[in-house]
């Protein structure tokens, strides 16, 4: 076991079971992200420059292609209703895949200049959809989407109301918004930057944010920096702790910011989502793979 976790606070060994083992489910991407979870008996993922969707079935540990071409598609979660909400890159928008697979737009302008990319996105128990919004799919030479001229002044994070139709700038104050979740109790949101991408003195953080009257937020300070490398995607679990990317490993926060332990990976990681039937495999996309680890804990 040594080899598969590094250990900085007893409360990481209580989040393993004896059986606690990284495995390989899939592997041949170029840049897998966006895991989810799929309660039907899947995960679904984005292979971004290969410009698909992934499909591992856990009856039988088969692969198949789930959507290709997929207009690049990156971080993916389900609504309320268990719909695929998704972030593409290629659309500039974030979608949503209705029961009969017909992909509809959710968002896709803030007061009708279109957003850079769409990366990451989460659904809060109201059936608002929260995401952020930075230039990797429109960038010059890009390889993860369609090289365009930016419309909006900057990168920023969003609060879509499918209610109303209305979409309302959140944050304003991240180079590179990108991974977004929420406390359990949903009174925090997080945001991972990965501004240091192009520009070495952006510090390389997950911000929290206070959520006020369950749809703006305010108070924003640095929740922990990582080390090697970014947080890209990240998750809570029932515990409260975070599990978030970054180069190496799976890294576990406390509320207080404490690091636990790493979960360490052989390849760099960009995101993670909790799932199977009891909630307590994490499934990780890491470059060219997908991995899962069973734990003694659940995702929220
Ligand atoms: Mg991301």
């Amino acid at each position: 076991m040594s080899d598969s976790f590094e250990i900085f606070d007893d409360r990481f060994r209580a989040l393993l079971r004896p059986d606690s083992r990284l495995e390989k489910l899939a592997d041949g991407c170029i840049w897998a992200e966006g895991p989810v979870y799929v309660p039907a008996g899947y995960v679904v993922w984005s292979d971004i420059p290969n410009n698909r969707m992934l499909r591992w079935n856990e009856s039988d540990g088969s692969v198949e292609t789930f959507r290709q071409p997929a207009n690049y598609t990156n971080g993916n979660t389900l609504d309320r209703q268990g719909r695929l909400i998704t972030c593409e890159h290629g659309g500039r928008r974030v979608s949503r895949t209705e029961p009969d697979g017909t992909v509809v737009t959710v968002a896709d302008n803030y007061q009708g200049k279109k957003f850079n990319s769409p990366n990451d996105v989460v659904v809060k128990s109201d059936g608002t959809i929260w995401f952020t919004d930075p230039p990797y799919g429109i960038l010059p030479g890009t390889k993860e989407g369609y090289a365009s001229e930016p419309d909006l002044d900057g990168c920023y994070v969003f609060r879509h109301d499918p209610a109303s139709g209305e979409t309302t700038l959140l944050i304003d104050d991240m180079v590179k918004p990108n991974g977004i979740a929420f406390s359990p109790d949903e009174q925090r949101l997080y945001v991972a930057d990965t501004g240091a991408s192009h520009d070495p003195t952006v510090e390389r953080v997950i911000r929290v944010y206070d959520v006020v009257d369950g749809k703006s937020v305010t108070n924003g300070r640095v929740f922990c920096h990582i080390d090697p490398g970014m947080a890209d995607g990240f998750r809570f679990d029932q515990n409260g702790y975070l599990y978030t990317s970054s180069a190496d490993s799976i890294q576990v926060y406390t509320e207080d910011g404490t690091r636990l332990g790493k979960i360490l990976v052989p390849e760099k990681i960009a995101n993670c989502a909790f799932g199977g039937p009891d909630k307590n495999r994490l499934f990780i996309t890491a470059s060219s793979s997908l991995y899962v680890i069973d734990l003694n804990t659940r995702g929220i």
